[in-house]
């Protein structure tokens, strides 16, 4: 028999779900949560993480970027280890369940081992990222990459919003911000890397399912766009004359929408949008927006930003006003490895919940864990029609168990 019997999902999800409610106290606000890379509250929920992880039964020790580390040895010591986890800062006002779940997750299976006295052939590790989001220092992936030895030097130059530097923030939080990275995880002492995550989006809601496995987390690429027309009175210049940027921009806008929505798991969005100097009663002569597109598949995104921008210089043209744009962003997509979305989704069986297989539109660690070892994700059901980065984000007891229980098939399926 598996250990199956010995879950009652619900009780096992109300746990999870009152270490949520219990973490989420930590908090940089006292009206909205939000935790910042090393504040007191980030500090206090590291310490928290420490405290649930040796009541697991695992050894603890906290990385130079500030992530809380648990083994669970396996059968020999030194073993290979099945690295899991998931990220504990948040974005501003944002919600609860959002990398903590995938911390917490794996935290309750393995103290199910635990208390059942097993251990597999390899040590899980449960890793809590410090840094993901990048709030207070504008940076992305900090943690994770910290974790495998990757860290720009330059990033230490920075400030938060505080004016506090962040060399001054590591060393108030005890950390050596020229050790940060010094002491990087060797990936042959990886056996891999699984994260469980919310999903963030509505896809699981919408098909009725508790759980999903990833097959891809999304490539995508952000760029800044000018449009420069002839500013002029709104009352003098007639309709014929004009050029304005800001109807040139409301056509590049649509054409955006227009060309995401043609399948390929593509979506795009404007979603910063500047007039400049605008008034009512002017006609726009500057115009400042963003676009961002992203696709699990490279190629489908690219065509799609050729055919956008080819568009843009059409309506340009079109309009007598030119465009501009800039690329500031570009990741590339992280395909899951096939054999860790096979054995999650036999877990997911297993436990008696139909297999769904979707796309990450988000970034996570496991895109950075990437580098060093095959990753996979397996997806929790975000309710609230699927809200997060919001304090209506929010996962059911029932499916947090859920999670517990198929996480922990994964774990002896691994091993097997
Ligand atoms: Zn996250």
């Amino acid at each position: 028999m598996t250990a199956r019997h010995e879950f009652d999902f619900a009780e096992i999800g109300r746990d999870v779900l009152a270490r949520v409610d219990a973490l989420a106290r930590h908090s940089d606000s006292p009206v909205h949560y939000t935790r910042t890379w090393l504040s007191p509250a980030h500090r206090a929920a590291a310490a928290q993480l420490a405290e649930w992880m040796r009541e697991a039964g695992m050894a603890v020790r906290v990385d130079g970027a500030g992530s809380v580390i648990g083994r669970y040895e396996g059968l020999a010591p030194g073993a290979k280890a099945l690295v899991t986890g998931s990220h504990f800062d948040s974005v501003r006002n944002g919600g609860k369940y959002d990398g903590v779940v995938g911390i917490l997750v794996p935290l309750a299976c393995v103290a199910d081992l635990h208390r059942q006295d097993l251990r597999l052939p390899h040590a899980i590790e449960v890793v809590a990222f410090a840094d993901e989001e990048g709030a207070r220092f504008q940076t992305s992936f900090l943690a994770s990459r910290a974790f495998l030895g990757q860290f720009d030097p330059a990033i230490r130059d920075r400030r938060d919003a505080d004016g506090i530097g962040f060399d001054e923030a590591m060393r108030a939080a005890g950390l050596d911000p020229a050790a940060i990275a010094a002491d990087p995880r060797d990936p042959a002492t990886i056996a891999a890397y699984v994260e469980v995550h919310i999903e963030q989006g509505p896809v699981l809601l919408e098909a009725g399912l508790p759980l999903g496995v990833v097959t891809v987390i999304a490539g995508g690429t952000r760029h800044r766009v000018t449009v420069t027309g002839a500013a002029g009175h709104a009352g003098t210049v007639p309709m014929a004359s004009r050029r304005d940027a800001l109807a040139a921009a409301a056509e590049m806008i649509l054409a955006v929408e227009s060309r995401a929505r043609t399948g390929g798991g593509l979506v795009g969005t404007v979603g910063v949008l500047e007039v400049r100097e605008g008034t009512g009663n002017v006609i726009p002569g500057h115009v400042e927006f963003t676009v961002d597109i992203r696709s699990g598949d490279d190629a489908v995104r690219e065509a799609a930003e050729r055919d956008v921008f080819a568009r843009f210089e059409a309506i340009a043209a079109k309009r007598g006003v030119t465009v501009a744009t800039r690329r500031n962003h570009a990741v590339r997509a992280t395909p899951c490895s096939p054999r860790l979305q096979e054995l999650l989704a036999e877990s997911m069986s297993a436990v008696g919940v139909p297999v769904r297989r979707l796309a990450s539109g988000a970034g996570h660690d496991a895109m950075v864990m990437a580098a060093a070892t095959e990753v996979g994700m397996l997806f929790v059901r975000c309710g609230a029609g699927g809200v997060s980065h919001n304090p209506a984000e929010t996962v059911t007891a029932e499916d947090a168990g859920l999670a517990v229980a198929a996480l922990g098939e994964f774990f002896r399926k691994f091993a097997a």
